[in-house]
């Protein structure tokens, strides 16, 4: 059994739910990821920030317009007048909760049950459709397997148990429906797998039950060699290793939720990326693959602050990168690069919501410097050390372009530059007119 997830733009209008029907009922009998249509979790999150500010009409305007949206959209769908009423009937329950929770106290726990809906109407108007076009689909409700434990990591076990269970239950389905994203955590409260996280459900489902695929079904035909928001020409990869495709993910290619290829790799299940308006390209294949010294692909993440301490005091020492750390550590900061000199240590952290406090600590152990506003660049491929020139070559594309800070050899797999963001688009171009020339 394979899992197919599709995202946002894949169910993002009537004609395109139908075809993603069309799509899954062509390919048998598999678990299919849905995530809410296009823009809606944003207009989720809007209503949510209304009603954190105590703007209730504000978040009932923006409710109104939804409810329309799903209407219309239920209107496209579905033709048979019962179908077309339950699925009216299951929308406008979500939709209902929504416009409940616009009371005085709105809190974390109604913010979580709002931004869970997208999903939920998403899975409710797939099935109407699918049973209408004479399919015997199944919904297996995300909320009633998918588990967080009390450290936020998905809980595997009950997630296989439940999940195998439920699937037990309902042998004769012909296609099996399920919510991305959502998910209860350790209290039972309904919670999600932040933003993007449906690519997660997907890959922690197909973990679960040992599937022979993971499909991410998506708006582009696979990973791309640069980040086609603002590179043209960018090109698909037909394969990456495991561990390319999560270096990506985590610096910047969005076609893929960081988290996502972490439980395919340690089952060893292939990850394929493709395309939901083209089924038939190839898109790209992320699996084992053995090394081929070639540089496959180049991401940018964005709002870096850098950090540099440099102090005397360690020279010759040892404990001062343990002192360095441990203070990011106690700000639960995670750090993504380190550079190291003699006299001085560099590093990176993506939020600069601790940045105050982690600075004053800093400042005790020797003078800091920081810079806002960067981006790393991060090169992805066989980089191995004895893969000789690939580094040279990256270098060489970037000979114009200030870069803060170089991070080589931490993996196998990447070599990061720290830029300024206003020289990002130039580096990602300077990079693919050198690395993937026509
Ligand atoms: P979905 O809603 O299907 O989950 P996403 O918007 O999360 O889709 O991811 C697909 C988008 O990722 C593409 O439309 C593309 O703009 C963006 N993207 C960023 N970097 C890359 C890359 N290297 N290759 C392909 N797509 C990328
Ligand atoms: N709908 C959620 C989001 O927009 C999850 C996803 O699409 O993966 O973040
Ligand atoms: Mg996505």
């Amino acid at each position: 059994m394979n899992v197919l997830k599709f995202g946002g733009t894949s169910v993002g209008s009537a004609e395109n739910i139908k075809h993603v029907a069309e799509l899954v009922m062509s390919r048998g009998r598999n678990i299919v990821v849905l995530s809410a249509m296009a823009g809606v979790t944003n207009t989720l999150v809007e209503i949510t920030e209304y009603l954190y500010r105590g703007n209730k009409s504000a978040a009932k305007e923006v409710l109104s317009q939804l409810t329309a949206k799903y209407m219309n959209t239920i209107d496209n769908l579905i033709d048979d007048p019962q179908l077309h009423d339950e699925a009216c009937e299951r929308v406008m329950e979500h939709l209902n909760i929504i416009h409940n929770f616009a009371t005085d106290s709105f809190t974390l726990y109604e913010e979580k049950e709002i931004l869970a809906r997208g999903e939920l109407m998403s899975t409710a108007m797939m099935d109407c459709y699918l049973r209408q076009q004479g399919v015997k689909s199944v919904v297996l409700p995300a909320l009633d397997y998918m588990r967080t434990d009390k450290t936020g990591e998905p809980d595997s076990a009950y997630i296989q148990k439940n999940l195998t269970k439920l699937l037990q239950v309902n042998p004769d389905a012909d296609i099996y429906l399920t919510e991305g994203y959502i998910c209860r955590n350790a209290y039972g409260d309904v919670d999600n797998l932040q933003r993007g996280g449906s690519d997660y459900t997907a890959s922690l489902i197909g973990a679960a039950i040992r599937a022979d695929e993971i499909q991410i079904w998506t708006d582009i035909d696979g990973m791309h060699n640069n980040d086609p928001r603002y590179v043209e020409g960018t090109e698909p990869v037909r394969e990456l290793h495991f561990e390319e495709a999560a270096e990506l993910a985590y610096f910047g290619a969005k076609i893929l939720h960081p988290t996502c290829v972490l439980p395919a790799k340690y089952h060893n299940i292939p990850v394929r990326l493709l395309n939901t308006m083209m089924p038939d390209a190839p898109g790209t294949l992320i699996h084992h693959t053995p090394g081929d010294r070639t540089i496959k692909a180049v991401a940018a993440k964005d709002n870096i602050t850098a950090i540099k301490i440099k102090s005397s005091r360690m020279l010759l020492a040892y404990g001062f990168m343990r002192k360095v750390f441990e203070i990011f550590e106690s700000y639960r900061t995670p750090i993504d690069m380190v550079v190291t000199s003699e006299v001085g240590v560099s590093v990176t952290i993506d939020s600069g919501r601790n940045l105050e406090p982690i600075v004053d600590e800093l400042r005790k152990l020797g003078s800091v410097t920081i810079d806002e506003d960067m981006v790393i660049i991060c090169v992805v491929g066989d980089l191995e050390w004895s893969n000789t020139g690939l580094e040279t070559m990256a270098m060489n594309a970037l000979r114009e372009i200030p870069v803060r800070m170089i991070s080589y050899g931490g993996s196998n797999y990447n070599i990061s530059f720290l830029v300024h963001k206003s020289d990002k688009v130039r580096a990602l171009q300077a990079l693919s007119d050198t690395l993937f020339p026509k």
